[in-house]
């Protein structure tokens, strides 16, 4: 009998594992997906939806086409409920009905729950801000910034605040993209001097972006992120208010706290803020229909894995915190990975304000990172079908991190931020003066990282899509 192997997701994390399962264990196991609205979204490209420059359409291709190629079956709905015991997930369908899949191995790869709802007022749906978290935030947020373009071109002052709308949000870097391609439009359009851009973030320092920022040897001297990023925000007269966390939005007025000061209130016209990310509403449930949420989940919803959840101060975290093989520690036939999984520690120096709110930069796990994690994933259920013990690691402080940092997207002046760290999360077992490996890092500005950003869109698109040596394309 072949092994049915079930994903629940099919981004980052969730899709890279299908192709490399098609691959490693095609022929011996019945793989099956299940993922809402039929559609890929290639995320990095939505800091160009949200002001125009790109059309959404190019962003997101339809998954049942290349399943079908594949020989994946695929299923558009959401999993409600996982039953551990009797190794079955309830699902309901985009077509409403609800039907039960059995697995032997399960793959927990839903990303995020864009939580809204965590801060008065915040997300486009029923607040006063926007997102380009989703293709559709980013097609409104392009609507919204065209007005905001046209009264600025009618002479009216603008002020666009762009940032994170949660102290506890994570995703800086995408926010940070997003704002230095407003600044870099606006600029080309001749009215950059009619828009004040305000950069707020929950970041400790400017550059931190959720993993504790970064630095580089450059010329035989260290450079940081920081005293980079400070001086981007300084040259394309940027005001930053950080760290700092929103506690509430209303029309036009934005109320916050940054650490250090008094909780103040920011008139807006427009303002772009990513929500805090929880785990999606899935329920984790006993043969009786208890809860076992509580034992499977941290607080946040997010799957607990084989990381070391001990509750311990920020001096005391390690690099072997991280989790190795994406395997629940109570079921070893069931994974997490991408944003999915609960991590256990933000990276980034928890804050807090005088009145008590922490405001953390949260972990983000990006792309690149989570495709890591998904193949880690594919390989850990091949051994365990071929009888071997998971024996594939890849934690957050082993696997490096890339990122292109898009600063306009045009190939002749646009620019963009090159960033290399080893590992992403610091080891000071490892590497104890810095907790990476600084003459690997890399940080680099300019046109290069603009053409380099685009052929990603590109590669990506191509292999996501399984298209003829998807696989000598890395995650
Ligand atoms: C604007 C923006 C720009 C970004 N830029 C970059 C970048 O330049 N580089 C980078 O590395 N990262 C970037 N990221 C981050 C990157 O997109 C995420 O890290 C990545 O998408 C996480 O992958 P994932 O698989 O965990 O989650 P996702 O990609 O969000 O995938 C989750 C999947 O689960 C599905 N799902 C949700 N609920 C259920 C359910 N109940 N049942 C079944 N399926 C479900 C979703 O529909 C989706 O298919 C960016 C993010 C944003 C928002």
């Amino acid at each position: 009998m072949k092994a049915k192997i079930l994903i629940l997701g099919s981004g980052f994390a969730g899709h890279t594992a299908v192709l490399h399962l098609t691959k490693l264990v095609g022929k011996e196991a019945e793989i099956t997906v299940v993922s809402p609205s039929n559609r890929f979204t290639w995320f990095p490209s939505l800091v160009w939806v949200g002001n125009g420059t790109m059309r959404s359409e190019s962003c997101h291709f339809q998954l049942a086409p290349v399943y079908e190629r594949i020989g994946v079956r695929y299923i558009a709905g959401r999993a409600t409920a996982i039953y551990p015991h009797a190794r079955k997930v309830e699902v309901r369908g985009d077509d409403g009905k609800t039907s039960s899949e059995s697995y032997d191995f399960l793959l927990n790869a839903t990303g995020p729950h864009l939580n809204f709802e965590g801060t008065p007022g915040l997300g486009p749906a029923t607040g006063n801000t926007t997102s380009i978290c989703t293709v559709e935030h980013a097609e409104d947020t392009a609507r919204h910034y065209s007005d905001v373009v046209r009264s600025a071109e009618h002479g009216s002052r603008q002020r666009m605040v762009i940032g994170t709308g949660h102290a506890m949000a994570t995703c800086e870097g995408a926010a940070f993209e997003y704002l230095m391609n407003v600044d870099f439009d606006l600029r080309q359009r001749g009215i950059r001097d009619k828009v004040d851009l305000v950069w707020l973030s929950n970041e400790p320092e400017p550059g931190d972006f959720g993993v504790d920022g970064i630095e580089a040897i450059k010329g035989g001297s260290l450079v940081t992120g920081a005293s980079l990023i400070r001086g981007l925000l300084d040259k394309h007269e940027i005001r930053a208010i950080l760290p700092a966390g929103i506690s509430k939005v209303e029309p036009g007025k934005l109320h916050y706290e940054e650490v250090g000061s008094d909780p103040a209130i920011l008139d807006y016209d427009f303002a772009m803020l990513i929500p805090q990310f929880r785990g999606v509403y899935l329920k984790y449930l006993a043969e009786d229909g208890s809860d076992l949420g509580p034992a499977m989940t941290q607080a946040s919803g997010f799957m607990n894995v084989d990381a070391n959840y001990t509750p311990k101060s920020y001096e005391s975290y390690r690099g072997d915190d991280w989790p190795a093989t994406y395997q629940s520690p109570k079921y070893d036939n069931i994974y997490a990975a991408g944003i999915a999984f609960a991590p256990p520690h933000p990276l980034s120096k928890p804050k807090k304000t005088a009145s008590g709110m922490a405001v953390v930069a949260t972990t983000p796990r990006t792309g690149m990172a989570s495709g890591i994690m998904g193949r880690t994933v594919a390989l850990n259920i091949a051994d365990q079908i071929h009888g071997k013990k998971p024996q594939h690691h890849e934690r957050l402080s082993e696997m490096p991190s890339a990122c292109i940092a898009s600063m306009g997207k045009s190939l002749w002046n646009g620019s963009a931020a090159s960033i290399v760290m080893v590992p992403t999360a610091r080891d000071y077992q490892r590497f104890p003066k810095y907790g990476r490996d600084v003459k690997l890092s890399e940080l680099e500005i300019g046109l290069a990282g603009a053409w380099t950003k685009r052929a990603m869109h590109t590669a990506f698109m191509w292999k996501l899509q399984a298209r003829p040596g998807w696989s000598l394309i890395p995650e």
